[in-house]
């Protein structure tokens, strides 16, 4: 079967040099539902609300009930996926008005070849409330609220299905259809709590994720994902918010171009538009904290969204468009399996010892000529199923990659009388399937700490 594929598809990787379409993510973004996704968006505005301070053990009220309906739903998807209740014992602190459980819905689906290497896909669960706050009179500070109007508060209604019932949905959907497909890398499906009250439970994970040293690598997190129409009338329903953070070339930059580029090529009719910014001005999302742990993510939101019904008992599936959620899915579909189904990226450095000290640095030098672009990269497990490599370059101002090489399976390649200062290079590993990694990137060096050597002088 490898080998019949393999015949399929050489002749076009090596002779065209254009990419290929997987036929099976293709089907897979086929897959995706929109009434499941319906469902699931009105399921979880049925618990009244989702408040991380709402009732752990009524039976079909608050955040306990949602996280059991959860819970059941992945375990049913497929027996392959793994379920577990991912718990953290929160104290009372800002933003948190007393001692609260933050419990994560964790569903795995371990990966045949890399399974220590993982693909995050998100939402979060919870939901806020809004009541209006004790009028303040002029000059005077809010005062601390009683416990009792916090409770009040925290018991308000939330219905949240564009935030973010529709990115649950989302993650749910995906697990249900990719959960019918092996992956060589291991998916992870998240339902993080707590996010309202300051991205706890993912800043909880993704902390346990790094003093771990777990792979992860890449974040896909869903939050609001369910709204296509502002209050002020636009609409617009073709196109989808990825927020990254950078520098330029960060690895959150680099999955933000992927799915441009991957999910753009299986699903063209939703436009990633990247916006090169971590979030959209005071507002966070559970994609951060893994940037901040080093980790690539990146967060899907609605292209416009609806500041009337965020955060209130408006927030329902009358004012949302499960057709848009379907859309960013199908989207994200397409990226989640072909980098579960892609190789690992490669290494683009090199360590060298100079001074007494040993660095790591981009492996790229100007070659014996002094006037070529040499570029060398580390895939120590190479995929068995490698179709080879290619050489990706752009201006140093372009946003996205300009240009394309395939150069096989040798892990360095000279560009001849391509002067290295003037563009940014990066390398990608695909396999015969057409499944390619992300890019791993030659980072120009940051500011030359010899500038701050002190320079002496005399009298
Ligand atoms: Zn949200």
């Amino acid at each position: 079967m490898r080998v019949l594929m393999l015949l399929m598809w050489l002749p076009q990787l090596y002779g065209q040099g254009s990419p290929k379409l997987n036929p099976v993510v293709a089907r897979m973004v086929g897959e995706v539902s929109r009434e499941r996704i319906a469902e699931t968006m009105g399921k979880l505005a049925s618990f009244g609300t989702r408040g991380n301070f709402s009732a752990v053990d009524d039976e079909g009220h608050g955040i306990g009930a949602a996280r059991r309906w959860l819970y059941a739903q992945f375990a049913a998807a497929s027996p392959r996926l793994k379920v577990r209740l991912d718990t953290y014992k929160v104290k009372k602190q800002p933003r948190v008005f007393k001692d609260v459980e933050i419990v994560n819905v964790v569903a795995v689906l371990p990966g045949t070849r890399y399974p220590e290497q993982q693909i995050l896909v998100s939402g979060h669960y919870d939901t806020l409330g809004r009541l209006p706050r004790p009028p303040v009179k002029p000059g005077e500070a809010p005062r601390p609220l009683t416990l009792e109007e916090e409770e009040k508060r925290a018991a308000a209604p939330a219905p949240g299905v564009s935030d973010d019932g529709s990115g649950v949905a989302a993650v749910l959907e995906l697990a249900r259809v990719l959960s019918q497909y092996e992956f060589e890398k291991t998916l992870v499906f998240v339902a993080f709590a707590g996010e309202e009250l300051g991205l706890v439970g993912s800043r909880l994970y993704s902390q346990r994720a790094k003093a771990e040293k777990q792979e992860i690598e890449a974040v896909l997190n869903n939050d609001i994902i369910g709204t296509e129409v502002s209050e002020d009338g636009r609409r617009i329903n073709r196109a989808v918010r990825i927020f990254s953070a950078g520098p330029g070339d960060s690895v959150s930059r680099q999955l933000a171009g992927y799915v441009r580029e991957v999910g753009g090529r299986y699903y063209p009719r939703m436009e990633p538009w990247l916006i090169y910014r971590p979030d959209r001005f005071g507002r966070g999302g559970d994609h951060s904290p893994f940037a901040a742990q080093g980790y690539a993510a990146v967060r899907f939101t609605s292209a416009v969204e609806n500041y009337a019904h965020q955060h209130s008992d408006s927030d329902t599936l009358e004012n949302a468009s499960p057709e848009y959620t379907a859309n960013v899915a199908r989207l994200e579909a397409a990226v989640a399996a072909s980098l579960a189904m892609a190789p690992k990226p490669v290494d683009p450095t090199v360590t060298r010892t100079a001074g007494g000290r040993t660095v790591r640095l981009p492996d790229i030098g100007r070659g014996k000529a002094s006037y070529d672009t040499v570029l060398g990269w580390k895939d120590p497990e190479p995929a068995p199923d490698l179709a080879g490599y290619a050489v990706v370059m752009r201006a140093t101002t372009a946003p996205y990659w300009e240009r394309e090489i395939f150069v096989g399976r040798e892990t360095s390649y000279t560009m001849e009388g391509v002067d290295m200062d003037n563009y940014v290079f990066g390398v990608k590993a695909i396999d015969v399937e057409g499944n390619e990694s992300v890019v791993s990137v030659f980072v120009a060096p940051a500011g030359d700490s010899n500038y701050k050597r002190k320079v002496e002088t005399y009298e």
